[in-house]
């Protein structure tokens, strides 16, 4: 994947290892969430599902995770145009509302770290939603991620 494949492509071009590769392991879409009933506005919180291994920001189940947690996304190409609850800094939405990849972004920095460097990624602010009960997640909405 030495050519720059993102910047010629669109997503449903993509095959498979170039879509996967996109994802910069920021975790930010592992983050629980709360969506206002009236306004559909959505508000992040730093609690995070149970299977994120909070160091590596990656998920400890993932060929499995669709089962063991149904809200767990699914991305795909042809879904694109509703990945506005997705992060600003998302790799997919970005490029599904046509921009480009950050500095910090794996593909660009040819290094896995420059999103925990950068300060994207959620590693040291998340706490498990092991240790949170359900009816207080709502004071833990967080406002350091732009939607
Ligand atoms: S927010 Fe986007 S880039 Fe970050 S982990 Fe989730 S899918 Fe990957
Ligand atoms: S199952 Fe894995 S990918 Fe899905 S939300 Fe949980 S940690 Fe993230």
């Amino acid at each position: 994947m030495s050519d720059r494949f993102w910047e010629h492509k669109t997503l449903a071009e993509m095959n498979d290892q170039e879509w996967e590769s996109l994802c910069d392991g920021c975790a930010r879409c592992c983050m629980l969430k709360l969506e206002d009933e009236d306004s559909g506005e959505i508000a992040y919180t730093s609690v995070v599902c149970r299977y994120l291994n909070h160091q590596s920001c990656k998920c400890t189940r993932y060929p499995e995770r669709h089962a063991l947690v149904p809200d767990c996304v699914e991305l795909d190409a042809e879904t694109a145009s509703q990945f506005t609850w997705l992060p600003v800094t998302c790799a997919y939405r970005r490029l599904a509302e046509g921009n480009s990849l950050d500095w910090w972004h794996p593909l660009v920095s040819g290094s896995r770290s420059t999103v925990h460097d950068a300060g994207i990624s959620v590693r040291g602010k998340i706490v498990s939603e092991h240790h949170i009960h359900p009816d207080e997640i709502e004071e833990h909405v967080i406002t350091w991620i732009e939607t």
